[in-house]
């Protein structure tokens, strides 16, 4: 029996600007992903990456084409559904931590939960004591960002976008502002998060050498996949 895809685009285009002022950024873009797959996302800059990551993670809609993830229609969907899709099955890393200044460690962790709660629960706290622990920064719990270095912040930002269990994780450039064995670290984590929690991650990079530590490679140039 052969596995279902937990997403899949066909023919996904995205037009930026109208008349003289319009970019057609991606062409025509196919792609399908499985549970427990871990691939990069390659391509020169300004080649489209973070606009499919942004339309995959449902931050913005496609021009034209189709987008199902886990059975949904997400082209056709609400802004109201995808919003709660969104909080449901995705998580985000992105280059810079995005991690609130005021917040400790683990109050960033739990924030996708408590905003999408309305309120705090024993139960998040409790699940974002074990990330971090898992992320390896049981002991950074109470820190703020500023005390953190730049790895540990990502790892932090990793932890975060675990809180709510999703299926995929989309990384856009998520070692991109750290050193060789920071970033190391960080793809340590997500390799082993993949493993032991079975979640799905697309991580975009120009690093070859961050993309070798992924089991596949999906290559976009000219805003179409030319490998995959
Ligand atoms: P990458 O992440 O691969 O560097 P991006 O997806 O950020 O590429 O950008 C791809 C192209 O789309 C670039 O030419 C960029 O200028 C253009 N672009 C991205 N976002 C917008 C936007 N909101 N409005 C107009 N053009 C955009
Ligand atoms: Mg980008």
């Amino acid at each position: 029996m052969s596995e279902e895809p937990i997403l899949s685009v066909t023919e996904l285009t995205k037009i930026f600007g109208e008349g003289v002022a319009e970019t057609v950024v991606l062409k025509g873009v196919d792609l399908s992903m499985m549970s427990s797959e871990m691939s990069a996302l390659l391509g020169p800059s300004g080649s489209g990456k973070s606009t499919l990551l942004n339309i995959l993670g449902t931050l913005m809609r496609a021009s034209g084409g189709s987008h199902e993830m886990l059975g949904v229609d997400l082209m056709q969907a609400s802004e109201a559904k995808r919003t709660e899709f969104r909080s449901k099955h995705l998580g985000f890393v992105f280059q810079f931590h995005h991690l609130l200044p005021d917040l400790t460690a683990l109050e960033n962790v739990m924030m996708p939960a408590a905003s999408a709660a309305g309120r705090e629960t024993r139960l998040m706290r409790e699940r974002a004591t074990e990330l971090l622990d898992a992320v390896g920064l049981a002991d950074r719990r109470d820190f703020r960002p500023v005390a953190m270095s730049g790895g540990q912040r990502q790892r932090v930002a990793v932890a975060r976008a675990l809180i709510n269990n999703p299926v995929l994780v989309l990384a856009d450039e998520p070692t991109g502002n750290l050193d060789r064995q920071s970033a190391d670290q960080v793809m340590d984590l997500i390799r082993s998060i993949n493993q032991t929690m079975a979640t799905s991650f697309l991580i975009s990079t120009h690093d070859e050498h961050i993309a070798a530590q992924c089991p596949r490679r999906i290559e976009l140039l000219d805003g179409r996949i030319v490998r995959s």
